[in-house]
């Protein structure tokens, strides 16, 4: 949609996709995105904006006064995920143009003292972005992925849905960003099971490993953050992956492969708890043990 370290216009966006055009958190409504601007007026009092050598990007959130607090514009950034909107951040450029550094997902925030616009001392929120794009190179055919390949697919879904907050440290919570991109991938390609989510087809090839050649697609960049985010990812053979990024009809096509990923996942999450029963072998409805027919809290049988 945006070109990184191309500038626009801020006036130009707002024209085109509404959203606030004061300060440093616009959330445009109707749009599945929210805009950050660094640099705005009245938003660093001091606090720097960049990179970090952790490798996130910071960003100071909002609030002029008093302690710094998750509401309106912070509290966009910290649910942005499960709002499912996308971040886009560009910065401040010259005279109303902003250059555009990417998309980003939440993976943090870390909370430091500082001055509010009296010059009392605050709290301040400062947010940890990690790059979408760096999320998607950090998928290596490295050990962690090859053991993601053979853990239970329970315990694989544990951890592409793992919650950055968890983890106390900004290091910590980096790792975890990235193991859990790469599960969130793994997911999606064990789900399809070496077969096109969308056509059907086998995989085009064996890779080194011997498993059929698909690609995890990203539906929307959500599935690098989001509660429920191996919903938004898919397995496709190559020339599906294509279609869904380059096609003409691609916002059609990936709609379809919305569903087609929502009804596996509801079905899957069914057959869990089916699953469930059989371990038990309790009937859930009947609280009968069907190996013994048996109801075990009474030990009487069913048919007495
Ligand atoms: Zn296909």
């Amino acid at each position: 949609m945006f070109v990184a370290g191309e500038i626009y216009r801020r006036r130009d966006l707002h024209e085109l996709f509404g959203g606030q055009r004061q300060g440093g958190i616009s959330t445009p409504s109707g749009q599945n995105f929210i805009m950050l601007f660094t640099g705005s007026q009245g938003q660093q009092y001091g606090y720097n904006h960049g990179w970090s050598e952790e490798g996130f990007y910071l960003y100071t959130g909002v609030g002029q006064q008093g302690d710094m607090a998750f509401e309106r514009g912070n509290w966009a950034i910290l649910e942005h995920t499960a709002n499912g909107k996308d971040i886009h951040l560009f910065e401040n450029d010259s005279k109303g143009n902003v250059s555009y550094v990417g998309e980003m997902v939440c993976t943090g925030f870390r909370e430091v003292r500082g001055p509010d616009i009296d010059g009392n001392d605050r709290r301040v929120i400062v947010f940890e972005l990690t790059s979408a794009d760096a999320l998607d190179g950090a998928v290596e055919a490295d050990d962690e992925y090859e053991r993601m390949w053979k853990e239970p697919l329970v315990k694989l879904r544990k951890q592409a849905t793992a919650s950055y907050m968890s983890k106390n440290s900004p290091s910590e919570r980096r790792a975890l960003a990235r193991s859990r991109s790469k599960a969130i991938r793994v997911y999606a390609l064990r789900r399809a099971n070496g077969v096109c989510e969308a056509c059907g087809k086998n995989g085009p090839f064996r890779t080194s490993s011997g498993r059929p050649y698909l690609e995890a697609h990203h539906m929307r960049r959500l599935c690098d953050g989001g509660p429920d985010d191996p919903w938004w990812v898919i397995g496709l053979c190559p020339s599906c992956h294509r279609r869904a990024h380059h096609s003409a009809d691609k916002s059609e096509f990936n709609h379809r492969l919305e569903h087609i990923v929502e009804r596996k996942e509801r079905r899957r999450v069914k057959d869990q708890k089916r699953g469930k029963d059989q371990r038990t072998g309790i009937d859930r409805r009947t609280g009968i043990d069907r190996r013994t027919g048996k109801d075990p809290r009474s030990g009487r049988n069913r048919r007495e």
